[in-house]
C-alpha cells in the first residue's frame, strides 16, 4: 500500500466556499477521497489558464466534483458540487467530429489534450440521455460544469424521480 493512500488529505476551505458546500449538503469528508484518488491516479482536468485542477469521483450514487489547487499547506478548495446522474465516460469514436474553436479551458490529465465538444451519454434511473459536453477526445474524460450540475442536471434528476 502506498503512503499516499494512508495519508489524510489536508483541505483548506475558505468560509465562503464552506457556505456553498453547506447549502449543497457536501461534507469535507466527501472531498478528500476525490482529491486523493485524482492525485494518486494522475487523472483530473487541469485549467489551461490559472492552473486549477478539477477532479470527480463517484461515491455510491453521487458523483462529486472538486475544483482545487495544491499548495504546500494542503489542497485549497475553490468549489465543489455533485450530481446523481451517471456520466458514461467512453473513448470517443475515431470519426467523431472535432469542431474547431470549441475547446474548453480544461486539459485532460494524463492525456494533455484540450477537451472538445462531443456526445456524452448520461444515465439516471434507467434513462439514457445524450448531451453535447466537453470531453477528452482521447479517453473520454468528461467535464460537467458547475452551473450544469446544480442547474439543468438537478432539474432532470428531479423530473426523472417524479418529484
Ligand atoms: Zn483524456
Amino acid at each position: 500500500m502506498s503512503p499516499e493512500s494512508n495519508r489524510s488529505v489536508a483541505l483548506i476551505i475558505p468560509p465562503q466556499v464552506q457556505q456553498v458546500l453547506n447549502e449543497r449538503g457536501i461534507r469535507p469528508e466527501d472531498l478528500g477521497p476525490v482529491i486523493a484518488a485524482a492525485q494518486a491516479g494522475g487523472r483530473y482536468l487541469r485549467q489551461r489558464h490559472g492552473g486549477r485542477l478539477l477532479a470527480h469521483r463517484k461515491a455510491g450514487e453521487v458523483t462529486y466534483w472538486v475544483e482545487y489547487s495544491p499548495t504546500p499547506e494542503g489542497y485549497r478548495i475553490h468549489t465543489a458540487y455533485s450530481h446523481r446522474m451517471e456520466v458514461l465516460e467512453e473513448a470517443p469514436a475515431a470519426q467523431d467530429p472535432q469542431p474547431a474553436g470549441l475547446e474548453a479551458d480544461w486539459l485532460c490529465q494524463p492525456c494533455g489534450r484540450a477537451l472538445t465538444l462531443g456526445k456524452v451519454n448520461v444515465s439516471y434511473l434507467h434513462n439514457l440521455l445524450s448531451a453535447d459536453l466537453h470531453r477528452c477526445p482521447s479517453c473520454g474524460q468528461a467535464f460537467i460544469p458547475e452551473d450544469l450540475a446544480v442547474g439543468k442536471m438537478a432539474e432532470i434528476e428531479m423530473l426523472l424521480e417524479g418529484k
